[in-house]
């Protein structure tokens, strides 16, 4: 017999604490039994179960699009994405082939066709991209469902509400779940920045992703405590362990009340120098969350979800609808949005190029789209339009040369000629950003104000790049140290060439959302943060709590130290002091599971 409070740990996902009984979803995604076809007559009537599988398969989609909950109507879209990937030659008629040429069973033969596509994937570095996989897995998994007869339908409706724990969930099953059936739930699979992650954070349940062996290590009716802040699993708690959590949960609960209720108010320092925290989103459906939570406006609007669909390239009006609705919504504030991130090899979309070695340091972001100009024309061409309808920025990612902004910004005026000549409405002092995540790009931080209106510090990739550390290789995790003393010198350097030229300087990297940063940043001087949501107010909190004046001395003590240990004592110890309620919960709270 196991001992009592095993402890499990995986990666947390969304905040929270429960307790209470597991539902173990175990018989999803072994590999499918071999059965080969002797006869013509066989296949063809494999053939034909399979076709009905995806007919079934799409009636369910369908339906549950059209069942969808209210507050989550937004994330329809993953059921649609999901109809595409149904119909995807590489799953459909890869199966089909499979099936004829091969003498395959349908289970069989899926199997194989979604072996080569994860495959496909699995040689993509970008964690974003990489994530889609989750959805032709989910897609994938419905399908054996219907062919075994086995459906998902029946996992949330058991009597109890209880702790789910899968293999994987997608985001479209996450988004049939409610907190009323499902008090939270366990992923093997799953990292920081799935969607399955936001939408549980969106329905406010708690998660944790990311946590090997789940389905074998935890059985169904056991008892389990979940805490979505350290993505801690315990298993079989004794009664102090569970007293000790249901003291954790109130108090959080109180503490989350707290603070926001105080979300709505401005994120001014103790003595009065007003900032702007904003909220970073890749789907139009965050944009109520950012709300909710009192963003001053989306910092960073990620765009890269409507180009990784199957078969075409969003066209201008797909990408104008998308862009006015946020903008609409947020109205008045101001929505940045930062053009197509994206490079290398992208499966499951148009853009099908050949697969780099080193994709982090290959032709993305701002490099691809000056080479496929027809794309970053088409997506300018929307942010334009869209920027009739509110107070919109737009910024290019990975700028590493004064040259790279000139070619973005000339194009950017061509295609405002080009809509000028149609009478198509748009902003034309629309500000132009460079974000600053290449260290090229702060040493030219100084010229690269000739051609940026603002500039915004992308510190995911700055840190990897500057410190040489890749932001999604777990080996190397623990060196990936946002308080390096290159990365707070390298910040410096930056607002100063911002200040000097009098252009604005924002942060849209996770660290501008961590509590423990917000003085160090404050006093380096960067007053424009964006964040995750769920982070922001926990950090006006603690803008509201600090002086600019006690921001400053944090900044300069920081600065003066040689190694980031000493940074990290110093920073921690000094947060540790003065907000002793907001490290008991706020830093979890607020860490995104961004990367
Ligand atoms: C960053 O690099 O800090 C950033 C905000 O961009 P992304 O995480 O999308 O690369
Ligand atoms: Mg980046």
């Amino acid at each position: 017999m196991n001992p009592k409070n095993r402890i499990l740990q995986g990666i947390p996902a969304s905040p929270g604490i429960v307790l209470g009984q597991a539902q173990v979803l175990s018989d999803r995604g072994a590999p499918a039994t071999l059965r080969l076809l002797y006869t013509e007559n066989e296949v063809s009537e494999e053939m034909d179960r399979f076709r009905l599988a995806v007919d079934r398969t799409e009636e369910e989609l369908i339906r549950l699009k059209e069942e969808m909950p209210a507050e989550l109507q937004e994330h329809g879209y993953l059921l649609e994405l999901h109809l595409v990937i149904l119909r995807d030659r590489r799953l459909y008629q890869e199966t089909l082939r499979l099936i004829q040429e091969q003498n395959l069973n349908a289970e069989r033969a899926l199997y194989q066709a979604f072996q080569k596509v994860k495959e496909l994937f699995q040689r993509i570095m970008d964690p974003h991209i990489k994530g889609r996989i989750a959805d032709v897995e989910a897609v994938y998994r419905r399908l054996v469902g219907h062919l075994t007869g086995k459906t998902l339908s029946s996992i949330f409706s058991a009597s109890e509400p209880a702790i789910i724990v899968a293999r994987d969930l997608s985001p479209a099953e996450t988004s049939q779940m409610s907190a009323s059936q499902v008090l939270g739930f366990v992923t093997e699979r799953g990292g920081r920045t799935s969607h399955t992650a936001i939408i549980a954070q969106s329905l406010e349940i708690p998660a944790v992703v990311g946590l090997d062996n789940a389905t074998w290590e935890i059985a169904s009716g056991e008892d389990l405590i979940l805490d979505g802040f350290t993505g801690r699993v315990i298993l079989d708690p004794d009664d102090a362990m569970r007293r000790r959590y249901q003291i954790r949960q109130e108090e959080f609960e109180t503490f989350k009340a707290e603070v926001v209720q105080g979300s709505a108010l401005p994120a001014a320092t103790s003595d009065g120098q007003p900032n702007r925290v904003l909220a970073n989103i890749e789907l139009p459906a965050e944009v109520s969350l950012a709300l909710k939570y009192g963003a001053d406006g989306i910092g960073l609007y990620r765009t890269e979800f409507l180009y990784l669909r199957l078969r075409q390239l969003p066209t201008e009006d797909e990408l104008f609808q998308d862009y006015k609705q946020v903008v609409e919504a947020m109205a008045p504030r101001e929505v940045t949005i930062r053009t197509l991130d994206i490079g290398g090899d992208k499966f499951l979309s148009p853009l099908e190029y050949a697969p780099e070695m080193n994709p982090a340091l290959g032709l993305r972001a701002i490099r691809f789209c000056l080479k496929e100009q027809k794309i970053f024309r088409t997506q300018l061409k929307a942010i334009l339009r869209a920027s009739a309808f509110g107070k919109v920025r737009v910024m290019f990612p990975l700028i590493s040369s004064l040259r790279e902004m000139r070619e973005a910004r000339q194009l950017l005026k061509e295609v405002q000629e080009e809509l000028r000549l149609k009478g198509v409405p748009f902003d034309p002092h629309m500000p132009v950003g460079a974000m600053i995540e290449v260290p090229a790009a702060v040493t030219l931080a100084d010229l690269l104000t000739q051609q940026a209106d603002f500039f915004s510090i992308g510190t995911n990739d700055l840190i990897q790049y500057a410190l040489a550390i890749d932001r999604g290789n777990k080996q190397v995790a623990d060196m990936y140290q946002p308080l390096h003393p290159a990365v707070l010198r390298m910040i410096r350097e930056v607002v100063r060439a911002g200040r000097a030229a009098k252009i604005p300087v924002a942060m849209c990297g996770e660290m501008a959302g961590d509590p423990l940063y917000i003085p160090v940043l404050l006093g380096l001087g960067v007053n424009e943060l964006s964040m995750n949501a769920m982070a922001i107010p926990v950090v006006k909190r603690v803008i509201r709590m600090t002086s600019l004046e006690e921001a400053r001395e944090v900044a300069r003590q920081a600065l003066r130290k040689g190694t980031v240990e000493e940074v990290n004592d110093y920073v921690i110890g000094e947060m540790d002091r003065r907000f002793p309620d907001i490290f008991r919960f706020g830093r979890t709270l607020a860490t995104n599971p961004g990367t």
